[in-house]
């Protein structure tokens, strides 16, 4: 072992990957640590024998050399779960680079831990094992929808469905939402929830906030506090689930651009300084 090199072992799954060179991987790994970037050296030459470990949305065990300049170096690999069945499956492939993406855009590199690794290593495996055959979209929706309840919750955007985010008066409304009311309640990315029906009403005009069936609030208050294996034998109506992936969509959009423009406005101050 050289100066400054060290060894490590961790468990990881890999949320990424793209070829760098003539014959070298870069792996974006989810990992109880956090998320990190390795490089895989050689990994797609055909005689490479961690190759075959590699694959994405794999859970592996792995060794990797820190290298204190660039990527840490993966040594060897051991696949743990290949998930084999969400690279050989377009619509659980589908969902797979979903919950893969949405972990990447919302967990910077070093950040994150053993929580988020599991609900990663959690949401993989019920991905494999759903069976796609009878009623292929409400399964595999509920679990996309619970995944990004239990995501935003471990990066510090829990959306609030129990009382209004409202504001009356300068100060927080805070009522209590009913999901048996008639009255359209809102969406509001910006104060982090829903809203009752009266601050719906008065803040419609406002950018951002878009209406929200009590019906769909129910459901994402479901996919929030129900596990998994209670929260798949919901019958939910099509147009419902239609419903909660645009409110959801349109969360989760609005924070990933604040991030995005708030990176980008550092950038230009820290440039400007
Ligand atoms: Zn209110």
């Amino acid at each position: 072992m050289t100066g400054g090199e060290r060894l490590y072992t961790t468990e990881a799954i890999i949320v990424r990957r793209r070829d760098q060179g003539e014959a070298d991987r870069v792996l974006t790994l989810c990992t109880p640590q956090g998320k990190r970037v390795v490089i895989a050296k050689g990994a797609r030459k055909p005689s490479s024998r961690k190759a075959g470990h590699l694959e994405l949305f794999a859970r592996v065990r792995m060794v990797v050399a820190r290298s204190p300049s660039s990527w840490d170096v993966v040594s060897q690999a051991e696949a743990l779960d290949p998930h084999a069945a969400l690279r050989g499956d377009l619509v659980r492939g589908t969902y797979a680079r979903y919950v893969t993406e949405l972990y990447d855009r919302f967990v910077a590199e070093d950040e994150g831990g053993p929580a988020l690794f599991d609900l990663m290593s959690r949401t993989l495996d019920y991905l494999s094992q759903i069976e796609v055959g009878e009623s292929p979209s409400s399964a595999l929706d509920l679990l996309a929808r619970a995944y990004e309840q239990r995501l935003l919750a471990l990066v510090g955007f829990r959306p609030e469905w129990g009382r209004c985010m409202g504001e009356r008066e300068g100060h927080l409304c805070g009522r209590p939402l009913s999901v048996r009311g008639r009255n359209p309640l809102g969406l509001d990315p910006e104060r982090g929830g829903a809203l009752c029906a009266e601050c719906f009403q008065a803040s419609a005009a406002r950018p951002g906030v878009m209406p929200l069936s009590p019906a769909a609030l129910g459901l994402l208050r479901a996919c929030q506090r129900l596990p998994f294996a209670r929260l798949r034998e919901l019958r939910v109506p099509p147009a419902l689930l239609t419903e909660v992936e645009r409110a959801m969509h349109h969360y989760l959009t609005y924070h990933l651009e604040q991030d995005i423009r708030t990176g980008t406005f550092l950038r230009r101050l820290r440039r400007a300084l």
